[in-house]
């Protein structure tokens, strides 16, 4: 526990130190007002009852009370501010602190089933977390300062009450740590299951698996399959919570065995004149406090355990691995270098990957062919620099793929991906993204978009291109899969970097679509290098060499001409899809 204290007042230090640190000195001052106001009260009693006995100094109790609970009042004020400062301060330095990590790190993390939990704390708000758990740490720091500041004044009535009190509150506290260690090792434990359920709420709830579910008519089986999983993490927490509600419970019995015994002494000591009345009112009252006092102690200890491992996750991530980029430029007129290279994903003995080499020049369009899962996109994400190569070396310009500083890497590389198509902002933004520099220069987003054959887009839409994409927007709309890779296309033309990698970039688009798509690249890769991934084996006939992978080695390598002419793995493929597409088109004739 203390270690763990340590690590939530670590972070608190590196992100919101001052605010921390003011929230602390209010709750205690507001926790310290309790007992003073109630130590005034009982001098207050005390005057009236013997008001008789002469004037002087009558009036400094009731001054001193209205100056503590005005002050109570305000530092109440100040620690709700306090409270509101704190959780904006870590907001601010705490979220972009972890999507600058995020971006840094290395890229293989996030294949690590074991970095998954830490991964998957913190993008569940952390900074609520850790503002929620240092809060709660003072707020426990706060009660066990008022506990024992009121127990002293059981003290005054005798040791033995003051020190049944002050063991009661500590057993308390024992038992308060002792479930939120249970609670702890529970949501540790849960964590995996937490993030199927998640997995299978979005199955649920999203808009496309919802779709698909009610068309395979199987959201009964994925419901089935969340609720037997939801039992069962809730089966556990209900069992450690009524644990910790007997000790609870076990915990009140005694406190009210204690206010019965202080009600017999406080009464029987009155009746014999030996204890003043405004005493006797401030031991009584304050029984409640007491109460209320330790129903929050209990609250508050076993509340925590779920932060404890957001606090932990933002310890490790902060230690994973960086790849910083290199300050070395990549020469002037760079050239790709793959030399034999062979890979397996991180955690993985499999090699996906086997002695490839091979190389590219700006001016050369290099196209990947071959069966599913024979390696292509792999080398596309070696060269982007995701994933350090198990053997061999992938340099670009001289450098090191994976040790290029970001902006280097992006004055080299434009990208298309089939799976990150476009995002839910406007179609300029989603164009200009590819260069940020130019992300409001409509003409260059309007010629980004001709290139990519998309010019008519934007008069077609309601508001032009300020038109937003998706439904999180007023007056949104939804494109088709095929127009969202136009617009990634679009995207990438923005760029000029040196070499342009598409991965699958025209999966969605129709085949006259396609080779009208190609024809007008080729324009734009003009004395630029590419690297191009496509199952449409005839838009690979457009590049100068082709590898044709199987298995994660190079199978043959040539030009369309050559490879056709030679036979193998390439043509026979070739001739599959053309047969397919001649097919398709007599039985569209018949
Ligand atoms: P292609 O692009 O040719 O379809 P990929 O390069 O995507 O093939 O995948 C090559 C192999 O690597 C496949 O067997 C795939 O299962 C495996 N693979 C891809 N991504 C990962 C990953 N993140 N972790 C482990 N294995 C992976």
């Amino acid at each position: 526990m203390a270690e763990k204290i340590k690590r939530c007042f670590r972070l608190m230090r590196l992100f919101a130190l001052g605010e921390a640190v003011r929230y602390a000195v209010f709750s205690l001052l507001s926790a310290l007002s309790v007992p003073l106001a109630a130590l005034l009260t009982e001098r207050c009693v005390n005057a009236v009852a013997g008001a008789g006995e002469g004037e002087a100094g009558f009036w400094g109790p009731f001054a001193a009370l209205s100056a503590v609970l005005f002050l109570s009042v305000l530092i109440g004020h100040f620690l709700r501010v306090s409270d509101i400062s704190l959780t904006e301060a870590l907001q601010k330095g705490c979220t972009p602190k972890i999507i600058d990590k995020l971006n840094r790190m290395d890229y293989a993390y996030f294949d690590s089933a074991s970095a998954a939990d830490v991964l998957e704390c913190v993008s569940r708000d952390p900074a609520q977390s850790l503002a929620r758990l240092y809060k709660t740490l003072i707020r426990c720091a706060a009660l066990a300062v008022r506990i024992f500041s009121l127990s002293l004044l059981y003290f005054r009535l005798s040791a033995a009450f003051g020190t049944a009190l002050c063991v009661l509150m500590a057993a308390e506290i024992v038992i308060g740590i002792f479930s939120n260690r249970q609670f702890s090792r529970l949501y540790g434990e849960e964590l995996p299951r937490e993030r199927k359920l998640a997995c299978l709420g979005d199955l649920l709830t999203q808009k496309g698996p919802v779709f698909d579910l009610k068309l395979n008519r199987s959201a009964g089986y994925v419901k089935e399959m969340q609720n037997r999983l939801a039992d069962s993490v809730l089966r556990e927490r209900v069992r450690i919570s009524l644990k910790a509600e007997r000790w609870y419970l076990a915990g009140l019995i005694l406190m009210t065995a204690w206010t019965a015994a202080l009600l017999c002494a406080l009464i029987g000591r009155r009746l014999a004149g030996m204890l003043e009345l405004g005493t006797f009112c401030t031991l009584l009252g304050s029984c409640p406090l007491l109460t209320q006092v330790q129903a929050e102690l209990s609250y508050y200890l076993s509340s925590m355990g779920k932060d404890w491992f957001v606090v932990r996750a933002l310890e490790e991530l902060s230690g994973f691995r960086e790849v910083c980029g290199s300050e070395e430029d990549a020469d002037a007129r760079p050239e790709i270098v793959f030399s034999h290279v062979s890979f397996r994903y991180p955690g993985t003995e499999r090699f996906v990957l086997r002695d490839v080499s091979f190389t590219l020049s700006p001016g050369e369009t290099l196209a990947l062919a071959g069966a599913n899962g024979s390696g292509k996109s792999t080398v596309i994400k070696l060269l982007c620099g995701l994933y350090e190569p198990t053997e061999g070396a992938v340099t670009v310009g001289g450098v090191s793929a994976s040790g290029l500083s970001p902006a280097g890497r992006s004055r080299l590389f434009s990208a298309v991906f089939q799976d990150f198509l476009t995002y839910n902002v406007t179609v300029a933004e989603n164009v200009g993204l590819g260069d940020v520099r130019n992300l409001f220069c409509e003409e260059k987003i309007r010629e980004a978009l001709k290139k990519s054959e998309m010019d008519g887009l934007a008069d077609s839409l309601p508001m032009g291109l300020q038109t937003p994409l998706g439904h999180l927007d007023e007056g949104g709309v939804e494109l088709s899969g095929g127009q969202r890779q136009h617009l990634a296309i679009a995207r990438a033309c923005m760029s000029d970097a040196w070499f342009y990698l598409l991965d699958e970039p025209t999966a969605a688009v129709d085949p006259v679509a396609e080779s009208r798509l190609y024809r007008s690249f080729a324009s734009v890769i003009r004395g630029k290098g590419a690297v191009l991934v496509s199952h449409r084996l005839a838009s690979a006939a457009i590049a100068d060499t082709i590898l044709v992978l199987d298995g994660g080695r190079i199978a043959q390598r040539g030009t369309h001409a050559r490879l056709m002419e030679r036979g193998g793995l390439y043509r026979e493929m070739f001739e599959k899809q053309s047969s397919w597409y001649r097919g398709e088109e007599q039985a569209g004739e018949a």
